[in-house]
């Protein structure tokens, strides 16, 4: 973990199935390597929140483990990216989804004179990702992850970043929705591993492997790209 802040990839693309350990892996990837996490997830359920019209159109998609429209995810993606913090580097998480997506990414990039460091695919068993989902839950006031099973606080019921004691679920985490964002996956993203595994940037990381080991995996790959 000593990277410096001047040798690292711009942009850092995590693909994988829902449950695959997106989320976790970039927060920790956020903290090790000054990157920005940029989560399309997040962001469509703070607009979803706040009731903007994006967040109107979206929710009912979400809720039934659709993917949201192109228009609606770049719209958002670009004003986020558009914030000065992004200059840093970038996480990005959940993000792109589909073909139009992954052009339009290439195209933005292009324009802004940057490229994709790597996209790492996450690779996971769809049955394990099942459970991984159902027993899913983050603080409700630092948003750190946790997990019924394989990610407990270390003291029941207390957040181990933050000391808070609230926590939520989204209700997008039931084993039925998540086999239709499997679905949604197969179909629709997971054919973004061979765009990118042309353009030269694809790791495979066996992502079924315990979160520490899967960090270690991650941690590998962006130290490679750095040296
Ligand atoms: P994603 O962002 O890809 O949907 P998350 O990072 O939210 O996935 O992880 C889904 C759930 O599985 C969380 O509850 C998390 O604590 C847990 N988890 C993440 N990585 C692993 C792992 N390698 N082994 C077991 N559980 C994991
Ligand atoms: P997970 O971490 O379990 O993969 P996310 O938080 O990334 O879930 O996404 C939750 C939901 O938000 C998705 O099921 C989908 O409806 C919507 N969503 C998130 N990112 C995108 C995207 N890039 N394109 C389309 N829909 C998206
Ligand atoms: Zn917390």
């Amino acid at each position: 973990m000593n990277d410096t802040v001047r040798s690292r990839p711009a942009v850092l693309i995590l693909l994988g199935p829902p449950g695959a350990g997106k989320g976790t892996q970039a927060r920790m990837l956020e903290e090790g390597y000054g990157l920005i996490q940029l989560s399309t997830g997040d962001l469509l359920r703070a607009a979803v929140a706040a009731g903007t019209p994006a967040g109107l159109a979206a929710k009912s998609v979400m809720e039934a483990g659709g993917l949201v429209s192109d228009e609606i995810v770049l719209s958002i993606l670009k004003d986020r990216m558009a914030e000065p913090d992004v200059a840093a580097g970038v996480i990005l998480d959940g993000f792109p989804r589909t073909d139009a997506q992954a052009a339009a990414l290439d195209a933005l990039l292009a324009e802004a004179g940057q490229s994709i460091g790597a996209a790492i695919s996450l690779e996971v068993e769809d049955e394990a990702m099942i459970a991984r989902v159902a027993g899913r839950y983050t603080c409700a006031a630092c948003g750190e992850g946790y997990h019924d099973e394989f990610k407990q606080p270390a003291q029941a019921g207390v957040c181990d970043k933050c000391g808070s004691l609230s926590f939520k679920r989204r209700a997008d985490d039931t084993a039925e929705t998540a086999r239709q964002r499997l679905k949604a996956y197969h179909a629709q993203t997971a054919p973004l591993i061979a765009h990118y595994d042309r353009q030269g940037v694809l790791h495979r990381v066996d992502a079924m492997a315990d979160i520490d080991t899967v960090r270690s995996s991650l941690g590998r790959v962006v130290t490679g790209l750095s040296a």
